[in-house]
């Protein structure tokens, strides 16, 4: 397993390369257990990988949802190459160690444990490896597009992302929007001839100070959350800049209607252009994931926790693909080996043994649901 992981650590699947390499890894990897698989691959380096191993058994199918994809590693920092998988002190280093390939290569290695024990299982096993997770989850979408309908009904979803072995079972979804003002370009020394859109984002920016969005704070999740992170306008020093735009990253709660924020966006831009004929502005969705919140009483929670030994289930900071397999209705839950904290930052590993313990939980997790 350990040559399995770093092999996919190895295959650099940011977004640019796309994750089709990994794909393929991954289908050789189950063929050595006479495991059939699908590479769904498009935009010439874009691929999801699909594997259904079928029983001859009635009970609902798992589905495991897993990324291929990474971000980028970024040029600083790393004490060893990003995509290199060096294992130092039992850790191995590399972007998407954990983030998710070591879940991968548990998930894999547990169902190839499990088919080559020749066990009898009694309701088939689903795995998806997804492309475009960390950028517009086109993978998840695509899947569920394609294949959504003609599934069974499930037990539940698994998603091996880290979690430290903690059962997640909620996080914030995720609002990015773009906002525009537009101007009237004029030369730098005859201002009063133009319309200065940093001048109408000064005021935008005013506004957006005193906005709260309305809700209720979640007891897991905590409030909901807007930051502005991005600014750019302006071409020249000496001309009046005709375009600024700023990015705004809202992170929303369960039940949260992200148009209601949109629509607040456009209440106040209509009012200020009420107040000022010139003023122009726009609001645009840059991306969205919704919110994930999956009940912890009903019986399969349950049941996973007392399978993982876990006391209860708790919410995280990141967002998953998660929200996209909600619709499947079945419950969806996340966890796997390796630390969120190490995810998306240089230096970024997993404890092996860590991962030799997920193929244990994950043989358990099947063997409780479908035997
Ligand atoms: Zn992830």
């Amino acid at each position: 397993m350990k040559r399995f992981l770093r092999r996919l650590v190895e295959a650099d699947t940011t977004a640019g390369k796309g994750e089709l390499a990994a794909a393929e890894i991954i289908s050789a990897e189950l063929s050595q257990s006479g495991i059939d698989s699908t590479i769904d691959s498009w935009d010439s380096n874009r691929a999801n990988l699909i594997a259904r191993i079928k029983s001859a058994g009635h009970r609902r199918p798992l589905l495991f949802a897993c990324h291929l994809d990474v971000v980028e590693p970024g040029h600083e920092g790393w004490e060893s190459p990003p995509f290199e998988a060096v294992e130092r002190e039992g850790r191995i280093y590399g972007r998407g160690s954990a983030d998710m390939k070591g879940g991968i290569a548990a998930i894999v290695t547990a169902v190839r444990q499990l088919v080559d024990s020749g066990v009898k299982l009694a309701g088939d096993i689903i795995l998806v490896a997804a492309a475009g997770e960390e950028t517009d989850s086109c993978g998840a979408k695509r899947f569920i597009r394609d294949f959504g309908g003609k599934l069974p009904k499930l037990a539940g979803v698994i998603l091996p992302e880290p979690t430290e072995f903690e059962v997640v079972t909620a996080h914030r979804g995720m609002l990015w929007l773009r906002v525009t003002t537009k101007g009237k370009a004029a030369h730098g020394s005859t201002p009063q001839l133009g319309i200065n859109a940093i001048g109408s984002m000064k005021t935008v920016l005013a506004e957006l100070e005193n906005y709260k969005i309305d809700v209720e704070p979640h007891k897991l999740l905590g409030g909901c959350s807007m930051s502005i992170n991005t600014i750019s306008g302006g071409r020249e020093i000496n001309v009046v800049p005709d375009e600024c735009s700023i990015g705004i990253d809202i992170r929303t709660l369960p039940g949260q209607n992200h148009q209601d924020i949109i629509d607040d966006f456009e209440k106040i831009f209509a009012r200020l252009k009420g107040e000022r004929q010139e003023f122009k502005a726009a609001v645009s969705v840059v991306r969205e994931v919704a919110a994930l919140q999956t009940d912890n009483n009903c019986d399969f929670v349950r049941d996973f926790c007392s399978v993982v030994g876990a006391g209860g289930t708790r919410a995280v900071g990141f967002t998953t693909d998660g929200p996209h397999f909600a619709p499947l209705g079945a419950p969806v839950v996340i966890f796997g080996p390796g630390e969120s904290d190490v995810c998306h930052k240089p230096n970024e590993y997993i404890v092996f043994a860590d991962v030799e313990k997920a193929v244990e939980y994950y043989k358990n997790i099947i063997l409780k649901f479908l035997t």
